[in-house]
């Protein structure tokens, strides 16, 4: 442990503290030298290196006084006294001790920038432990100039919540909630007031766990917004950086797409892919189906009964009148079909509505309950088990929405032109064709992929849903993507698809009415409901989420086809070859 550098990780000036913080982190940096210094050598400092000196220099000036006296009677300066070897051993002792003790920090200290190497901010120390510039990656590709830093953060001291503005009043409810009289989870419909009792939860964590939540934001975040609807008992929220990639040039339109992301490289590829397909003429997109899906499973005594429901079921007129009971839920949700599948005397009945702008969820499950109810007054012997079976299927991966769909299916396409395949992809149209062959149709049906026949459909999956309130869990489903390539006008151009059978989006309800959120919705003009026709603005994010994968897919691809297909292309002498003809 290096005990120069250690004293040197004391915050200057802690501003935003107070002085009883900054006080107790003034002791902790002492008692944590103290400790340090014990274990190193066990004398105080300032005596041990104040004797070491003196024997050096005591030393130094014996052996050059006696050097001279033998230079002067001409005796031979390698015979040596016992008085002169003691001198030697102890100048070669003090030497390696003061070696040991100020050279260390010079040899370790010299490779470094001190300033590079510690970073002490406002409000706590950083030791950054790992900072590494990061190629682009397997995974991603992009631009040399485009540099990610990982920087790996390391707490040193316990910095708690500003408790400087606790109350009496808040105190008191701090300790009763730290007691455990008063429950956590009741504190906002205890106070009315959700920051208040965000900051107290938090306190009071910080003091039941001894641990510090410093660095988790608590300002900035409007809690009443949440209260009931995104997420219970808050402490905080974590922060995710949003870039924005685009221009994208979608069926003439163009869109900012907001991605938020802590993968590097990721905004930048994507980006890319955006600028080859605006340089092409832009890309097409089409909506094949706009469906929410809920199918709850009941079950009967015999498999002859649960049949008997999936043949009632399956009859139009019977359909007509389930549906108008199923559309009383909502003026959006509309009953599109029912889907039936028996496992012995057990049936799941797959609904699908639509649902206006939001993704669908809590509506398609009211419609649900309705039917099951009405259906009991004929079925009385129909046992509900769950309103929701898996059979819908909600974020599970699942064949049922990889082959009929759930949410928005989209297949969006472009065509790129030769010469910005060289130029802004850089790879060429038969090492892209190949690669996408290989790699997402081959690769992945070796692996045994469902709604996997792509490259990396959920990283923009992701991106796009955190930044515009989606459910991020869905991005199971909704990353289902088969990416298909195809050289055509003569084998001079690409054709790039991405088709999409379960993109699960809203612009209402859920996470998309938080501001942030609603912000980027609101860059991407489809902010909550859409006035002229309900669920325009949601099915225009779910081409916008496809449009994105298929920029993202082209570039990645691109990365992978110019670093390592190409390459071998030229190794094997095949970059001739026509692989569309194969
Ligand atoms: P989800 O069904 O996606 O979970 P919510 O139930 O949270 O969404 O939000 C949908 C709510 O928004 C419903 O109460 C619905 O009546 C209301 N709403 C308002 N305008 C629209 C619209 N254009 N499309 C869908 N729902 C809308």
């Amino acid at each position: 442990m290096d005990v120069g550098r250690r004293s040197s990780l004391k915050p200057a000036a802690t501003k935003g503290k107070t002085m009883a913080e900054d006080q107790y982190d003034d002791q902790i940096f002492k008692a944590d030298k103290k400790v340090v210094d014990a274990v190193v050598n066990p004398l105080p400092m300032g005596i041990s290196n104040g004797v070491f000196f003196t024997v050096f220099f005591s030393v130094v000036y014996f052996l050059l006084i006696r050097w001279r006296e033998k230079i002067r009677s001409s005796t031979p300066l390698h015979v040596v006294t016992m008085s002169e070897m003691a001198a030697i051993f102890l100048f070669v002792a003090s030497f390696i001790y003061l070696l040991g003790f100020f050279g260390m920090s010079f040899v370790q200290a010299t490779p470094y920038d001190e300033e590079e190497e510690l970073e002490v901010d406002e409000t706590e120390i950083v030791r950054k432990e790992d900072t590494r510039v990061t190629p682009c990656g397997a995974a991603l590709d992009c631009d040399s100039d485009v540099v990610v830093k990982q920087v790996v953060k390391k707490e040193l001291v316990f910095v708690p919540t500003d408790t400087s503005v606790v109350t009496e009043k808040d105190e008191e409810v701090i300790q009763s909630v730290v007691s455990g009289k008063t429950p956590s989870y009741s504190l906002e419909s205890k106070l009315g007031d959700c920051k208040r009792a965000a900051f107290i939860r938090r306190v009071a964590l910080e003091r039941i766990t001894g641990k510090s939540l410093d660095g988790l934001p608590l300002e900035g975040l409007d809690y009443e917004s949440i209260l009931g609807q995104c997420c219970e008992m808050p402490v905080g929220y974590v922060q995710i950086p949003v870039g924005v990639a685009g221009p994208m040039l979608l069926d003439g339109k163009e869109f900012s797409v907001p991605m938020a992301t802590t993968e590097g490289c990721l905004v930048a590829s994507t980006n890319r892919g955006f600028k080859a397909i605006y340089a092409s003429g832009g890309a097409t997109s089409i909506l094949l189906k706009d469906g929410m899906t809920r199918a709850p499973v009941v079950r009967f005594g015999t498999a002859r009964r649960a049949a008997d429901l999936k043949f009632f079921l399956e009859e139009p007129l019977n359909f007509e009148t389930l549906a108008s009971v199923f559309n009383k839920s909502s003026r959006f949700g509309r009953l599109q079909k029912i889907q039936c599948a028996i496992a012995g005397k057990n049936l799941y009945m797959r609904f699908t509505c639509s649902t206006g702008d939001a993704m669908g969820m809590n509506m398609v499950s009211k419609g649900v309950q309705n039917v099951l109810e009405y259906l009991q007054s004929d079925f009385p012997d129909m046992d509900v088990i769950g309103i929701s079976g898996n059979y819908c299927s909600d974020k599970k991966p699942a064949a049922v929405n990889w082959i009929e769909g759930r949410g928005k299916s989209v297949v969006c396409e472009a065509i790129i032109k030769e010469d910005i395949v060289k130029k802004v992809l850089k790879t060429n149209v038969a090492a892209l064709v190949e690669l996408n062959m290989l790699k997402n149709l081959t690769g992945s049906a070796m692996a045994g992929a469902l709604g996997g026949f792509n490259a990396h459909a959920s990283n923009i999956v992701s991106a796009v849903y955190l930044a515009t309130g989606q459910d991020p869990a869905q991005n199971i489903e909704s990353s289902h993507c088969i990416t298909m390539m195809e050289a055509v006008n003569d084998g001079k151009d690409l054709h790039v698809s991405v088709t999409m059978p379960s993109i699960e989006v809203g612009t209402v309800g859920g996470g998309t009415q938080l501001a942030s959120q609603s912000a980027c919705l609101n860059l991407l003009g489809v902010k909550g409901a859409n006035r002229e026709a309900a669920g325009e603005n949601a099915r225009q994010l779910a081409k916008v989420v496809a449009g994105s994968v298929l920029a993202g897919e082209l570039s990645l691809l691109s990365a992978i086809a110019a670093g390592q297909l190409v390459n071998s292309h030229m190794k094997y002498n095949r970059s001739n070859k026509d692989v569309t003809k194969a």
